[in-house]
């Protein structure tokens, strides 16, 4: 402790500037250390003590004053007690904590916290003199710091060490506080990584499983492939293909969710037939696959394969109903027929395709059958995804009618945009969807975008009607009405906003089912419209069986009308058998305005072509409307 001296001579003087200058050195050096806890780092560490945090500013603080007893109280935050916390080796507990009663009731500690600075007051023990501050951050009280030391009647703390000590403080009650925001933080922290940690597993999950099956799905099939492969985990391996035959008979006449239970022990069925070793995902659907590391004779695979054929195909009950579900397999060898893994999966898929044409059941690769048959089983494969994708969307040429003077509809032409090759034309995948089947499902979804596209154009108050093509297959199916009708109360459409297109050529097959259906679909409210007409039959008695309100005249006639008179007079014909039928006619393939000048001087009704404009997006039929520039 350093005194203020009142009298000095010279010598004393002398001894007295070096003193205070020793001791203003030794303060400032203090001052510089309040910034080295390194608690940053103690904490990260997870070696952060309180105790010892409260030991080292009890140092500090001895190195600024010669104290004697030194304690630190702190505040509870739920009873907003002062807890005893620290307290230097010597203290007495019970002395201290009298002490604190006697300052809180004599008004010290108050008179403490208005000041803001330390009080000294008589203690209890007559010989010594008690220090109390109290520890404030700028939000709260956080505790409070009291010591004892010796009186000394001459004596008075220098106003330096009293800064010192308040600076101290307040950086100590600062620390306290980060620390307890920090374990607050921390807490949370650990309990948000935990749900964190959770739910990335769950996704994991999901990303990789299939959610009925809980099997691997393609995804996990596919990077399995990859992993055993590259990486050279095995030499050989087969890659199995099981399809269910004809499983979607069991979805529509029993539902979905008796066939969600038929995969469910279909899937069990697969599992139970193969090794421990064996991985079974779920392609997708109704295919399953099943990866076979290490096999390498074929009799191997083959007695795996008829494991699960005659597994899969033993009969169930289901409600109380018998099911009997016949598979197809197709298996592929890695790396005699393939080497890589689109190729494996592609091959397995082609002997899969050779066991459910010949229904042998169970099919190994040859080159034999990977011929052009191939490329419908790749669109068949690709399809499903492309679709999923939005990789298949309608493109919308519209039409222009002369009574109303206005663009009144437009035909939905779906594209699919491939991402290997390209921009692939309806002209190449609709074949291909017909002769695999998957054409239904590309009706359903072509007609879906073009429920949704009338829905938004109504509610922007414009009248427009979609034409959507269909095909032979959508007309045979017996179901088909039912499917639709579905699917419009999705939706918020009138009926008589979606045109279907329909050739003569569709029509020829099952006529009994197919009119039955178009009478179906009249009634709920849909326009018929007779697609490419004067390249079929062009039986007037369609015209008459068919409940059809618009016809379509084909462009191979309209096309170059203005240069062929013999396509002038058929159209003209067309033209005048609509109006006797009273039929709306529609010119397809109209490319000029001399055309399309001629097409309305005969009485045509609508036009639609390039002249007006080729398939385009819905947002540029609104350009086209709204700029009135037509016609
Ligand atoms: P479509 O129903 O006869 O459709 C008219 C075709 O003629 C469209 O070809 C259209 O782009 C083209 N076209 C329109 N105006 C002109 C013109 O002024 N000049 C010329 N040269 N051509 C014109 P796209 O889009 O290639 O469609 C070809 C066929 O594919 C369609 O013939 C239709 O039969 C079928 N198709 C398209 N989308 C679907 C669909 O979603 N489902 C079904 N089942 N078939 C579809
Ligand atoms: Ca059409
Ligand atoms: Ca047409």
């Amino acid at each position: 402790m350093v005194f203020v001296q009142k009298e000095h001579l010279l010598e004393e003087r002398i001894q007295y500037l070096e003193k205070i200058n020793n001791y203003s050195a030794e303060m400032l050096e203090q001052a510089l250390n309040l910034f080295d806890f390194n608690l940053k780092d103690r904490l990260k560490n997870g070696d952060y003590d309180k105790l010892k945090f409260l030991k080292d500013i009890e140092t500090r603080i001895r190195k600024i004053l010669p104290l004697d007893d030194v304690s630190f109280f702190l505040v509870d935050e739920k009873t907003s007690d002062f807890n005893l916390v620290y307290k230097s080796d010597s203290t007495n507990e019970a002395y201290i904590l009298k002490e604190l009663e006697r300052l809180v009731n004599d008004w010290t500690f108050a008179r403490a916290l208005r000041e803001k600075r330390s009080v000294v007051v008589n203690s209890l023990n007559l010989e010594k003199d008690i220090l109390l501050h109290v520890m404030t951050t700028s939000s709260r009280i956080r505790g409070m710091f009291m010591a004892s030391f010796i009186k000394n009647e001459t004596s008075e703390i220098p106003e330096i060490s009293l800064l010192l000590l308040s600076t101290t403080l307040l950086v100590c009650s600062n620390f306290l506080e980060s620390i307890e925001l920090y374990e607050i933080l921390s807490k949370n922290n650990i309990l948000l990584e935990k749900t964190v940690r959770e739910r990335t597993k769950q996704l994991k999950h999901q990303v990789y499983h299939d959610l009925l099956t809980s099997l691997p799905n393609r995804n996990f099939i596919i990077e399995r492939l990859k992993s055993l492969i590259k990486r050279g985990h095995v030499t050989s391996a087969a890659l199995i293909k099981v399809d269910l035959n004809r499983f979607k008979d069991i979805n529509d006449n029993f539902g979905h969710q008796t066939g969600d239970l038929a995969l469910k022990i279909i899937s069990e069925r697969i599992k139970e037939s193969c090794r421990e070793e064996d991985i079974v995902g779920r392609f997708g659907g109704d295919e399953f696959a099943v990866i076979l590391p290490g096999i390498e004779t074929e009799k191997d695979v083959l007695n795996i394969s008829s494991r699960i054929l005659s597994n899969c195909e033993k009969n169930f009950v289901l409600d109380e109903q018998k099911f009997q579900i016949d598979v197809s397999l197709g298996i592929s060898f890695f790396p005699k027929d393939a080497e890589n893994i689109s190729d494996l999966i592609r091959k397995a898929d082609v002997a899969l395709h050779k066991s459910k044409t010949d229904k042998s059941g169970i099919s190994l690769y040859s080159e034999k059958y990977d011929n052009i048959d191939s490329f419908d089983i790749f669109i068949k494969v690709d399809f499903r995804s492309a679709m999923e994708n939005d990789n298949i969307y309608p493109l919308f040429q519209p039409r222009y009618c002369s009574k109303e003077k206005r663009i009144t509809g437009a035909e939905a032409l779906a594209r699919w945009e491939h991402p290997v090759h390209g921009l692939i034309s309806p002209g190449k995948f609709i074949p291909v969807a017909e002769k695999t089947g998957i054409i239904k499902k590309l009706t359903e979804h072509i007609l879906k975008k073009s429920l949704a596209q009338a829905e938004k154009w109504s509610e922007k108050g414009l009248d427009l009607t979609i034409g959507v093509n269909l095909s032979a297959i959508d007309l045979q199916d017996e179901s088909f009405p039912d499917k639709i009708n579905r699917l419009i109360g999705q939706f918020n459409v009138d009926p008589r906003k979606i045109e279907f297109e329909i050739t003569e050529s569709s029509v020829m097959i099952n006529q009994n089912i197919v009119i039955a259906n178009l009478k179906y679909l009249h009634e709920l409210g849909f326009s018929i419209a007779l697609d490419d007409f004067g390249t079929g039959f062009s039986s007037l008695s369609y015209l008459h069986m068919f409940p059809v309100d618009n016809i379509k005249i084909d462009l191979s006639f309209v096309k170059n009308m203005d240069t062929s008179p013999e396509n002038r007079k058929i159209v003209q014909t067309i033209i005048s058998l609509g109006k006797s039928l009273e039929k709306s006619t529609t010119a397809e393939g109209v490319e000029t305005k001399e055309v399309a000048e001629m097409l309305y001087e005969m009485g045509c009704d609508c036009i639609q072509g390039y002249y007006l404009g080729k398939p385009m997006r819905p947002e540029q039929i609104e350009d086209m409307i709204n700029s009135r520039e037509v016609l």
